[in-house]
């Protein structure tokens, strides 16, 4: 973390290391917070900071509120806006990874929804977040996925990460990169905090929306550009423990993740273990698109120093 580093918080930019809450925090005690993982892409020879699919990232953190009954002042397009200023007075010059929290701010005891809610971000310098230029050793956890009428996983809910921690920890004390975990049914829902593709007989097969996983914005990139641009169709559907076994290619997808190719699953090899041919096309497709090469995606892309200084002429 760059001490120096410009953080969003109670509605001002302060020093990162000065934007702190009280242990009375009612988000604090009861982990009644969402948030948002997006990720800026920096692209060197354009000199330019891209943050992939911002928007789409706070729609749905906006949406995520309602579940716990978070009111901010803000639409998705005023936390946009905001975070392109965040990431300009940082001038970061490097990959970044920007975490927004809305949270519950009550300083009460007692697990009742009231009404205060606030807002706030920082960024952080972030390269891979799980290996992508190997293939993982993952496991099937001994922990079952959080199911929608206990904590909605739809929600990106503070306090519900306590599973994928669960998940995520095990599988590392027991020498595997990551963990697949399955739902109560015994169907497989995500990863720890990324979802799933297997590819079988050249089509991308993922785990549904109703399967008790974050509708991720990775997994709806990938479904897109895989047709648009590599005429792979992608199905959303009920997948097997054993199918993974004898899936041909499998990867884990988010945006810490990005596209992270999985060789095996509890010891047992996915095809020859090596990342596979499809997944590698996808995985290359998928830098291109996110660091601005492709044209045709561009509108992912919220480009920050050029468009702010052309803003910023405009309005002196
Ligand atoms: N599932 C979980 C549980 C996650 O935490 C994440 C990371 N946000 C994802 C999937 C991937 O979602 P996205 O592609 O929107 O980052």
């Amino acid at each position: 973390m760059t001490d120096s580093s410009i953080a969003f918080f109670e509605g001002k930019f302060i020093p990162l290391s000065e934007a702190k809450v009280s242990v009375q925090l009612h988000g604090f005690n009861y982990g009644t917070a969402i948030f948002e993982g997006i990720r800026g892409y920096y692209n060197p020879d354009k000199e330019e900071m891209y943050l992939f699919r911002l928007v789409d990232h706070y729609r749905r953190m906006l949406n995520n509120c309602k579940l716990i009954k978070i009111e901010l002042p803000y639409n998705a397009q005023d936390l946009a806006d905001l975070t392109c200023e965040m990431i300009r007075r940082n001038n970061f010059r490097r990959d970044i990874y920007i975490r927004p929290l809305a949270y519950k701010n009550a300083c009460q005891i007692g697990t009742k929804l009231s009404p205060g809610s606030d807002y706030t971000m920082f960024a952080v310098p972030m390269d891979d977040y799980i290996a992508t230029n190997r293939a993982l050793k993952v496991c099937i956890s001994s922990w079952r996925r959080v199911e929608d009428n206990s904590i909605p996983p739809r929600g990106k809910i503070c306090g519900s990460y306590v599973n994928s921690a669960l998940a995520a920890t095990e599988a590392r004390d027991n020498g595997f990169d990551e963990a697949i975990v399955l739902n109560n049914d015994g169907h497989v829902a995500e990863g720890a905090a990324m979802n799933i593709f297997m590819i079988r007989e050249g089509k991308l097969v993922t785990t549904p929306i109703t399967a008790n996983i974050l509708e991720g914005i990775t997994r709806d990139t990938i479904a897109k550009i895989a047709k648009d641009e590599m005429g792979i169709e992608s199905e959303a559907r009920q997948i097997d423990r054993s199918e993974l076994y004898m899936a041909d290619e499998l990867f884990f997808c988010g945006t810490g993740a990005q596209i992270a190719p999985i060789g095996s699953v509890d010891h047992r090899k996915i095809a020859d273990g090596e990342p596979g041919e499809i997944t590698l096309a996808i995985q290359k497709l998928y830098d291109e698109v996110v660091r601005g090469h492709k044209e045709k995606y561009l509108d992912w892309c919220t480009a920050i120093y050029k468009t702010t200084a052309v803003a910023a002429e405009a309005n002196a």
